[in-house]
């Protein structure tokens, strides 16, 4: 779907490149021992190198490293063996060392791809630039005393991955649904949990707006540290409407820094915008360059995990899912996981149907996630199993799904001990057949008198009658044999 914006001069489209870092899923810092676990204290995870006293020496963590070569294989990008840290320098309160130690021209990965599945069930192949690795900055706090603003070192160096993608994106959807394929990856990865409230992701987003067809991309404005998926999309769209407004204004838009306030629903500048050459990189004297041999990645490159795109492929193949259902079910991990254990040996479309329609509905409402989830994927198959079988019909079903997921009870252990079972007798359901025709003598004349809706009114008496036990089928079958044949 093309997304333009409708201007006095014509239709301008967006173009949209993001900056997304990324917090390595690791104990230790980027170069300190420093635990990193987030809502310490102020400044309890703090080590001399974190702090830059003179003299301390930064020390490469190698397990750093390996993520950072994970992701870069888990986005199809390819792994530079050689790669050199440098000196990013600027000054700010929070940055102690008045540097950043970051990659530059040497980054450890190179370009990629992610692929978008698009709610209207196209794909986009969008571009990674480059992803590099450096250290995170402390954080300023201005809301703890009218006249002092302090500083918590507790984050000072903690490994990033920042993953640059190539302006691929046109639209705030897409640029939405970037950023969850993004998590998502990182997240089957295990490189990053992707939590955005706790800052474990966030993104800057560059956007610019041009005429279609014009071959050049025009100035574009970077919007800072964007904490949400949400939010991403709106500052998005209130930035493009903001730089289309300026062009047909007469006036043009500056290459400069911006920050999105939610609450106003729009896009401020911050500052003007740095370039390159006024970090005056160079190569940290500290460390040596970053050089892996080819079987280092291999070894990684064999570990992988099945990733979502792969996975959605295999649902698809093996249980006869919809594209659409798959990329619901591969979105996340565990839902995937738990999937699986449920459909394996089972009718896997009725899986999906019972995981995507009862057990998320149950979970939305709850308001918890599928870790969370009071009924076991083990459950859900032996209710599942009560279905095939004929032990209870779809309809009392839904009634001990509910009761599962109040209690986290067995369902077989709900239904022995509510007596659920399906009634499958025929003496029974014939008896309970005969009692409902003999009370509705006017009834039953309309279907001798050939009124065959009228079958499906006897149906739900004979049903309520045995609380919705008698097996729907035979009922029907008994009740068309009595008045029609
Ligand atoms: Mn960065």
């Amino acid at each position: 779907m093309t997304y333009l914006i409708q201007g006095d001069t014509g239709d301008w489209e967006v173009v949209i490149g993001l900056e997304v870092h990324a917090q390595v899923s690791s104990e230790a810092k980027l170069f300190s021992g420093s635990p990193t676990a987030f809502g310490a204290e102020p400044n309890t995870q703090v080590s001399l190198v974190d702090a830059a006293m003179p003299g301390m020496l930064p020390v490469i963590n190698k397990f750093c490293v390996e993520q950072a070569v994970k992701t870069g294989l888990g986005l199809q990008a390819a792994i530079n063996l050689h790669s050199v840290f440098e000196r990013k320098n600027y000054f700010y309160a929070d940055l102690p060392q008045g540097y950043q130690i970051s990659q530059y021209q040497h980054p450890i990965v190179g370009e990629g791809t992610v692929i978008l599945d698009m709610p209207d069930g196209t794909s986009r192949e969008i571009g990674i630039e480059r992803l590099h690795m450096e250290q995170d900055a402390g954080k300023s706090m201005h809301d703890q005393d009218p006249k002092r603003s302090f500083i918590d070192l507790n984050r000072a160096g903690v490994c990033l991955m920042e993953i640059v993608s190539k302006p691929d994106l046109r639209s705030p959807e897409e640029a939405g649904v970037f950023v969850r394929k993004l998590r998502s990856i990182l997240r089957y990865l295990g490189t990053c949990d992707g939590n955005m409230e706790q800052g474990s992701m966030r993104a800057d987003v560059n956007v610019s707006v041009r005429h279609p067809g014009e071959t050049e991309y025009r100035t574009r404005a970077e919007i800072k540290n964007v904490n949400s998926v949400r939010f991403i999309m709106q500052a998005i769209e209130v930035e493009a409407a903001r730089q289309v407004e300026t062009w047909e204004a007469g006036d043009e838009v500056v290459q400069e820094t911006r920050l999105f306030d939610p609450d106003r629903a729009e896009t401020r500048s911050m500052r003007a915008k740095e370039f390159a050459h006024d970090y005056r990189y160079f190569p940290d004297p500290d460390l040596l360059p970053v050089d892996l041999d080819q079987a280092f990645v291999d070894g990684i490159a064999a570990a992988l995990p099945e990733l979502p795109d792969a996975k959605k492929e295999r649902f698809i193949a093996d249980f006869g899912l919809s594209a659409y259902d798959a990329g619901v079910l591969v979105a996340d991990r565990e839902t995937a996981a738990f999937f699986e254990n449920v459909a394996e040996g089972r009718d896997a479309k009725q899986a999906a149907n019972w995981l995507t329609t009862n057990l998320f509905g149950a979970l939305n409402a709850a308001g918890k996630d599928i870790a969370e989830s009071p009924v076991s994927a083990a459950q859900l198959g032996e209710l599942l199993d009560l279905m095939a079988d004929a032990t209870i019909s779809g309809r009392i079903a839904k009634d001990v799904f509910e009761e599962m997921f109040e209690t986290s009870k067995d369902p077989g252990a709900i239904v022995e001990e509510k007596g659920l079972k399906q009634i499958t007798d025929t003496g029974a359901i014939e008896a309970a057949v005969d009692q409902v025709i003999n009370d509705n003598p006017g009834q039953a004349d309309e279907v001798r008198g050939g009124n065959d809706k009228a079958i499906g009114w006897f149906v739900g008496q004979v049903m309520k009658a045995t609380q919705g036990k008698a097996n729907p089928q035979m009922v029907n079958q008994l009740l068309r044999d009595k008045l029609k044949g």
